[in-house]
């Protein structure tokens, strides 16, 4: 008899969190179903959700830990002879200097995975070397709405859009990119709301603007600067608020006065008119949102970028109510919660600092350790400049595929092959795991119990359906064996289930502190802050005071810093990088045969004047150079970007735009990489 059952769960992919149900046949995922009241998607997914579950089953799944051998080539090994081996190794290195290994933990991973991997990383070796992939993502969000809101979050949850009057998209395709949001910017819309988007290229978020901006890449700042200088100018910031809920407000002017419109207009190569037009309809609304994603911060003045949105959010008193806020759009589905659960080198869970003896000592008590002395630890994009330096030694990668992910993969590589021990956890042989000395096979998504964080703070229960291939084990699981064998009190590492960690983790982290499972089983589940059992958690942030001590916002003026690389003779175009409505990043998606048709590889887009100066044509094949590498590519012809830049969708490792963006200069405040600038020829072959 055919057995049936449906699992509820959330989408695997986007920081959208849909709920869907998977549906079960004889121990075989077969099928996706929105869930019809959750309160996330009402019932729809994108195309990505609809085929979620075709990677589950896929037979190059990694199914038997592997040990490289010398002769290069991997062999399948016992589980108790690959754990014995990296305990070992990874003691040796420890002995010598705990920082000299290094571990990125998988946002889109359950929190309790991540948990497990920050526990390990800083009580079993003695180090905050431990990062995760919102580093080259959304870690200017963290650090631009920290500084200057208090707490890094989105301000607002996702319904909170269809009320807003106007909304300002900057550097935000969610149509495509974070579909079941662009709906609700739809409705909105339809409720009468005025979209302004601001993009260099004409994306179909765009198209849905009552007002499209286009604008050269990395003027985020002077734009945003400007807009503010004609709202004070015309008199229309918010008094009270500002007087009452946030102070630095004269620094702002003074900064702000400086980017007159015309000289901004010149920079950014834009239309001053309609830099004009937008300040007045955000300011004069009564709700005005804004809404981004990485088209702000994937630059080396990312944190400026979210600061310049906050500050223009404080100076006309949009947030703390529906309909307004900052809401940026997080790209994986648990890049909040690996955020949230302290995968960060310089924070423990909650975003207490690493440098906080107050912190430390509450930490220390819960995992019964020592961990004073312990300095921040390594960004993602510092341990690779470290590993290509000889100066980390041991890498332990979760989920992560930094190969295709991370900027520069040439200068990636290098650092991969330079380590002296790497292992990688991962559900199939990703692009890094290539270059491993260990490989675990790990339990994938719909094979294991927990919790993902989305976008607007929503903790959401993951549930188990099916068991995971051949010996894979769950990230906890195998984390928990090597401890263990690395001598780590058995009293510390003894978890039987999620749950058991969970309850741990909430007990250190005060924004999570009232949830429990009961509570999470409800389909609205809870938004963080829930600091006590009978709070009922908090979808709008910021009401009455900010998260700062004082309660205040603080107005954090940022100057314009162009570009790390900017086009020359030699290097003419600015590449930009890009999500597709039919991929998330590469080894799922690509591995789902339905996605896979509709978009199998990657392309360029060029404008059509560019292409027609180069004498290029549509679907023909291209070089792509810049100083650090070369790709071939289809080229894609197109008037929908603007002249003199062009764009590369980033799934692709056949043709990965990361051979060409460069990782040398980092943000100062949240050591983001430029991903979304630099200078490429275009040449025909
Ligand atoms: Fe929802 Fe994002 Fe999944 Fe699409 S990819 S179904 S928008 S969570």
């Amino acid at each position: 008899m055919v057995e049936m059952k449906y699992v509820p769960t959330i989408c695997p992919y986007c920081g959208t969190g849909c709920g869907l149900n998977l549906v079960v046949v004889d121990e075989k995922v077969v099928g996706v179903e929105p869930l019809k009241r959750h309160p996330v998607n009402e019932g729809k997914l994108c195309p990505k959700g609809v085929f979620a579950h075709e990677f589950i089953h896929r037979e190059d799944r990694l199914t038997k830990p592997l040990i490289k051998e010398t002769n290069g080539e991997f062999r399948e090994a016992e589980w108790d002879e690959a754990l014995d081996l990296v305990a070992s190794k990874l003691g040796e290195i420890k002995a010598n200097n705990p920082d000299d290994i290094g571990f990125l933990a998988c946002a889109r991973s359950p929190n309790e995975n991540i948990y497990i991997t920050q526990k390990f990383a800083r009580k079993v070796i003695g180090t905050h070397n431990v990062d995760h992939c919102a580093r080259i993502c959304h870690g200017p969000t963290v650090a631009g709405l920290a500084r200057t809101f208090g707490s890094g979050a989105m301000t607002n949850d996702f319904i909170s859009i269809e009320s807003a009057d106007v909304i300002f998209i900057i550097g935000s395709n969610n149509v495509e990119a974070h579909p079941l949001f662009g709906r609700r910017v739809m409705r909105a819309k339809k409720n009468g709301a005025k979209i302004i988007v601001a993009d260099p290229r004409y994306t179909p978020t765009a198209k849905l603007a009552d007002m499209y901006i286009e604008f050269r890449s990395g003027r985020d700042v002077p734009l945003i600067n400007a807009m503010m200088k004609i709202i004070i100018d015309n008199d229309l910031q918010d008094d009270e608020f500002i007087k009452n809920r946030t102070k630095n407000y004269q620094r702002l002017k003074e900064t702000v006065a400086k980017y007159d419109l015309d000289y901004v207009a010149e920079l950014a190569e834009t239309d001053p008119k309609k830099i004009e037009e937008a300040a007045l309809m955000y300011a004069k609304a009564d709700k005005a949102a804004i809404v981004y994603s990485l088209g702000i911060t994937e630059h080396r003045h990312g944190a400026d970028n979210v600061m310049a949105n906050a500050n223009l959010a404080m100076l006309t008193g949009n947030i703390g109510k529906v309909g307004s806020g900052v809401n940026p759009l997080r790209g994986q589905n648990n890049v909040q919660g690996a955020c949230d659960m302290g995968a960060l080198p310089t924070d423990y869970p909650g975003y207490q600092k690493v440098v906080s003896g107050q912190a430390t000592k509450v930490v220390e008590e819960n995992w019964t350790c020592t961990l004073d002395g312990c300095a921040p630890g390594l960004t993602v994009v510092e341990m690779i400049h470290a590993a290509a330096d000889g100066n980390l030694k041991a890498m332990y990668i979760t989920g992560e595929d930094p190969v295709l992910s991370d900027p520069d993969t040439n200068h990636v590589i290098e650092a991969m092959e330079n380590l002296e021990f790497l292992v990688v956890q991962d559900i199939f042989m990703s692009e890094t795991a290539r270059y491993a000395d260990v490989v675990f096979p790990a339990a994938g998504w719909g094979e294991q119990e927990g919790t993902f964080t989305n976008g607007e703070r929503r903790v959401q229960l993951v549930r188990k359906a099916v068991n995971p291939p051949g010996e894979a084990k769950v990230d906890w699981e195998i984390m928990k064996e090597i401890a263990v064998r690395m001598g780590a009190e058995s009293e510390q590492f003894t978890y039987k289930n999620a749950e058991e960690i969970f309850d741990e983790m909430r007990k250190i982290t005060p924004q999570y502190r009232g949830m429990d499972r009961k509570r999470l089983e409800r389909p609205e589940a809870l938004h963080w802050p829930c600091p006590d059992e009978s709070h009922p958690g908090q979808g709008l942030m910021h009401i009455d005071s900010f998260a700062h001590p004082d309660g205040l916002g603080v107005f954090e003026p940022a100057d314009y810093i162009g570009p790390s690389e900017l086009p020359d003779e030699e290097y003419p175009l600015v590449l930009t990088t890009t999500r597709t409505l039919f991929h998330y990043h590469a080894s799922m998606t690509r591995r789902c045969k339905t996605l896979d048709k509709e978009l199998p590889t990657g392309y360029v887009e060029i404008n059509d004047k560019d292409a027609k100066k180069l004498g290029i044509i549509n679907r023909e094949k291209v070089k792509v150079r810049s100083r650090r590498g070369e790709i071939e590519i289809p080229a894609r012809v197109t008037p929908d970007i603007m002249e003199g830049e062009v764009n590369i969708p980033m799934h692709f490792f056949e043709c990965a735009a990361n051979f060409l963006t460069t990782s040398r200069e980092l943000d100062p405040k949240s050591k983001m990489a430029e991903l979304k600038v630099c200078a490429v020829d275009v040449e025909k072959m």
